[in-house]
């Protein structure tokens, strides 16, 4: 399988480099050549197979590139042995004869991001072996909280590979903060800033474009990447579970062999939801993808109206891994339902870039709209969501999924549709725990406690256990201490490289 650039100025390439570039030269994203099919019978027999095994015969046909043996390797180090909290790694649990929740949170850091950065380390690895690459890699991550843990957890002591972090030091919470600083591992560097996300991201987007730097590692046998979610080996990842989803309702008799279900995804960059399209291209039953937004809705009014506008007030809400104006992976999305008009592509991404904005043709806009259904939920339907979840079903929802579990309902009030559903549940609730305790409790009941003495309150009152990464967290010992000012991110990169 060659992968080619959405923006069509890239010479297509396997997925080895495709995954070891990131970004096409070109700018644009990559995407398969061509389109994957699964049969009937296959879709069947993953019902059968543990999630090692589901997730390598959906893998094999994009990375051809890769031997079977190679691929059994990257799954069982990224999803075998105990890094995951349940045999099942993506377990789905029912919450009415009608939905189900797919749980994408059991992985060592709480979050869903831990699906794909648990293995897009395996699969860099692999790629360097399969390119010839001597240097080192450096991944380079600035993250407003939950990306920088699961790249941090993925990349800690993998051969050939370094990681480097920055993090707002005022920007995340405790939890987040705490998560990162006490990271182990000889390769990894956590580096707080004073400034904000945009301060952090802005100074790592620049030691990329350094040239001078870039030769100057490459000297010392560096040479950095990214691990965002723009990258073809953090989208394949996310295509399993939607096939491993299906799969278990089949086993469990809650759904018919071929009969169609909805899948909603609380979205931000719109990866995740990316891959449940794809997933549908290859021949899974799915009807609808809803996409479920927060209070920043430019994907609801996009997928409403065609028109995709991020001059908009950025708000900040309960559910911060969702707070983004500008989605990566449209990208993608727009590049296949298009019938693959690089032009097209090229048009509306540099409208977004010099106004903001940009509005697709009606054919475009009818086919997104039969695939997709979009709503948002503000903050106060997102605490409503959980209090009102724990208590007619015993179910807790980080704010997340709750946005999602809402819009489901919208969806449902406005269509009618009974199409059984499948929520993905995108984080724990104990990694919102604030949130979520305060949902359930009320201010009163959460007035005055810490964020780790949130975490026993919560467990204690619905008597789930705190996930294991958010144990002890803050009794174990801080090894990271180091703090940059906003416009000294390039010395800070420069001197903990050099002086490795
Ligand atoms: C990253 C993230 C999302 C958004 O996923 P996208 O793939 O960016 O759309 C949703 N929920 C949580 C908890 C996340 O960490």
């Amino acid at each position: 399988m060659k992968y080619e650039s959405t923006r069509g100025n890239a010479p297509a390439l396997a997925a080895a480099e495709a995954i070891k570039m990131g970004i096409a030269p070109d700018g644009g994203l990559f995407v398969p050549v061509e389109r994957v099919t699964l049969t009937e019978e296959q879709l069947l027999s993953l019902s059968s197979l543990p999630y090692t095994e589901r997730a390598v015969a959906i893998l094999q046909p994009f990375l051809t590139d890769f031997s079977n043996e190679e691929l059994l390797h990257c799954v069982e180090a990224a999803y075998g042995g105990d890094k995951f909290d349940v045999p099942e790694v993506a377990p789905v649990r029912s919450l009415t004869p009608d939905t189900s929740v797919l749980e994408l949170w059991h992985g060592p850091t709480c979050a869903f991001k831990d699906m794909a950065l648990q293995i897009l380390p395996q699969f860099l690895v692999k790629a360097m072996e399969k390119t010839g690459e001597t240097a080192e890699i450096i991944i380079l991550v600035a993250t407003s909280g939950d990306t920088g843990k699961a790249a941090l957890e993925g990349f800690a002591d993998v051969p050939g590979t370094g990681i480097v972090v920055f993090f707002p030091e005022q920007g995340v919470s405790e939890v987040q903060r705490l998560q990162m600083v006490t990271q182990t591992g000889g390769n990894v560097h956590v580096i707080g800033v004073r400034g904000n996300f945009d301060d952090a991201q802005s100074g790592v987007k620049q030691v990329f474009g350094d040239q001078e730097l870039a030769l100057l590692l490459a000297g010392k046998g560096y040479r950095l990447s990214s691990a965002n979610s723009i990258n073809w080996g953090r989208l394949v990842p996310q295509i399993v579970y939607y096939f491993s989803a299906y799969a278990d309702l089949l086993k469990e008799g809650r759904i018919r062999a071929g009969e169609k279900i909805n899948f909603v995804v609380p979205t931000g960059n719109f990866g995740n939801i990316l891959a449940g399209f794809y997933a549908k291209t290859m021949g899974l039953p799915i009807n609808k993808l809803i996409c479920a937004a927060n209070a920043n809705n430019v994907l609801t009014d996009f997928i409403q109206t065609g028109s995709y506008d991020r001059n908009r007030q950025f708000l900040k809400t309960l559910s911060p891994s969702m707070d983004i104006l500008i989605s990566s992976n449209l990208e993608r999305l727009l590049y296949e339902l298009t019938g693959r008009q690089a032009a097209k592509i090229n048009l509306w991404m540099n409208q977004l870039k010099t106004q903001g904005s940009y509005v697709v043709d009606q054919d475009t806009l009818d086919k997104v709209q039969s695939h997709f259904w979009s709503d948002f939920a503000d903050d106060q339907e997102t605490l409503s969501t959980i209090r009102e979840t724990w208590q007619q079903h015993r179910y807790l929802l980080d704010t997340h999924t709750a946005v999602a579990v809402r819009v489901l309902e919208k969806y449902r009030q406005a269509t009618g549709d009974a199409t059984y559903s499948v929520v993905a549940a995108t984080a724990s609730p104990f990694k919102f725990n604030g949130s979520v305790a305060g949902a359930l409790l009320g201010e009163a009941g959460i007035a005055g406690k810490s964020e780790f003495e949130l975490l026993d309150t919560l467990s204690f009152y619905t008597g789930w256990p705190i996930p294991k990464g958010l144990r002890n967290l803050d009794k174990r010992p801080v090894l990271h201490r180091a703090v940059t000012d906003r416009d000294k991110i390039n010395e800070a990169v420069r001197s903990v490289l050099l002086a490795r």
